[in-house]
């Protein structure tokens, strides 16, 4: 019988989150997190299915100490890395460039390419390379597949994927809108079609990847055709610390007139802007809590997330021609149901409107609240970038006849 698990990593620069699935019936075997790898506290947070948690929080010096530590704790559930069950490990990669279109099989080339791009992904690439080595090493004998968060948007038209700036320039430099979130972008997109009953390949769907980063995308018969996030993840939407969009020349008035270098307004932009920027606060929850006080400085930061997001769900309207459904998803959008009824406010003429009452009940399950008959359905689908990391790397080792 061929193996039916996969262990899926998320390796960061100073963690690893990790889940092992059955990929008979995509159920969770176990999942954990590895923090603050290489300082003196780091933790180990390890949860097997039905079971209780638990913790370590001795030192782990680098991302081998961690995966190692990985294996132990799996082993102890009777999960260990080394059983013949594990037919591939399934790894997050951020930046996948232009060519990495699918899910590919890890090789020596594979590997210099991931390389390549980590000038485009300088925080994110190097952590995920650190963490298929560790991997490979642990296992050498097994497929290590690589799910790009860009992927899914390689099927932009260069109309929407090419900043209007010199060729010459962007080309040499590689400067172009890849996007992120594909991984949920892709799940999500898919799981509202199917909420509708509907083949994704006939579904237009505008996704509004709304957590601490948040991108929207317009997909049309299951292909995106335009995302908000571009070169890096900050473009787009207000975010919890992120600007999203703004005038590029804002940059160039700090360096010259603020005196600002080039590190400490990227720390400015992707750290410091966005929610936590406007009012100090980047979890919704707690903005929404002020909001209901009279805050006028969270009303002021809610505002602005709500007319940005508002933009791009017309202009991805606009994009599309014919809408199916606007699904919300990630952190905010699975909860925060002011900002989906506040999002959608007014677009009657457009189709689009939110029923209170559904809108308002609380779930885990993807589920419609627009009012019943209307011309464009409005979607809670909560994502799952990990089962869809776990089914991707499933299909394309077991479908090729790859595994051990
Ligand atoms: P994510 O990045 O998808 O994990 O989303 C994290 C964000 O989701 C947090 O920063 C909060 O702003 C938001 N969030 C999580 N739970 C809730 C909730 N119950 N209501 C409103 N916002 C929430």
């Amino acid at each position: 019988m061929s193996p039916t698990r996969v262990l899926v990593l998320n390796s960061g620069s100073s963690s690893v989150k990790y889940q092992l699935l059955d990929m008979r019936d995509s159920s969770r075997l176990a999942v954990g997190l590895v923090e603050r790898i290489g300082e003196q506290t780091s933790r180990l947070k390890h949860t097997p299915a039905g079971g209780e948690s638990r913790e370590r929080g001795a030192a782990i010096a680098d991302h081998d100490a961690a995966l190692k530590a990985v294996a132990e704790e799996l082993a102890k559930d009777g999960l260990g890395l080394d059983s013949p069950e594990l037919a591939a490990i399934g790894h997050r990669v951020v930046h996948g460039g232009k060519f990495f279109t699918e899910p590919t099989v890890i090789d020596d080339a594979v590997l210099a390419e991931i390389e390549r791009l980590i000038p485009v992904a300088p925080l994110h690439n190097p952590a995920n390379l650190t963490g298929i080595r560790t991997a490979q090493a642990l296992r050498p004998d097994l497929p290590q597949v690589a799910v790009f968060d860009t992927a899914f948007h390689t099927t932009m038209p260069e109309s929407a994927a090419r900043y209007a700036i010199d060729v010459k320039t962007a080309d040499e430099h590689r400067i172009r809108r890849y996007g992120f979130h594909g991984t949920s972008h892709a799940y999500v997109s898919r799981a509202t079609a199917e909420l509708l009953g509907k083949d994704p390949s006939e579904t237009n769907v505008i996704v509004l990847h709304l957590g601490n980063g948040a991108s929207a995308s317009a997909v049309r018969g299951g292909r995106c055709v335009d995302t908000s996030m571009g070169l890096t993840p900050l473009e787009g939407l207000v975010m919890g610390t992120r600007s999203g969009d703004m005038d590029p020349a804002v940059i160039f008035h700090l360096m010259r007139v603020g005196g600002m270098s080039a590190d400490e307004i990227d720390t400015l932009l992707n750290k410091k802007s966005g929610l936590i920027g406007l009012c100090g606060d980047n979890d919704m929850r707690e903005i929404r809590r002020r909001v209901d006080e009279g805050d006028e400085q969270a009303e002021l930061a809610f505002d602005i997330y709500i007319h940005r997001l508002k933009k791009y769900i017309g202009a991805y309207y606009a994009v599309l021609g014919r809408v199916d459904a606007v699904a919300f998803t990630a952190g905010v959008g699975e909860n925060a149901a002011p900002v989906r009824a506040a999002a959608l406010a007014g677009l009657e003429e457009l189709g689009l409107a939110v029923d209170g009452e559904r809108n308002a009940v609380r779930g885990e399950e993807a589920r419609l609240i627009s009012p019943e008959g209307a011309r464009v359905a409005v979607a809670v689908v909560p994502t799952d970038e990990e089962l869809e990391i776990a089914t991707q790397t499933y299909a394309l080792v077991i479908g090729s006849g790859n595994h051990t």
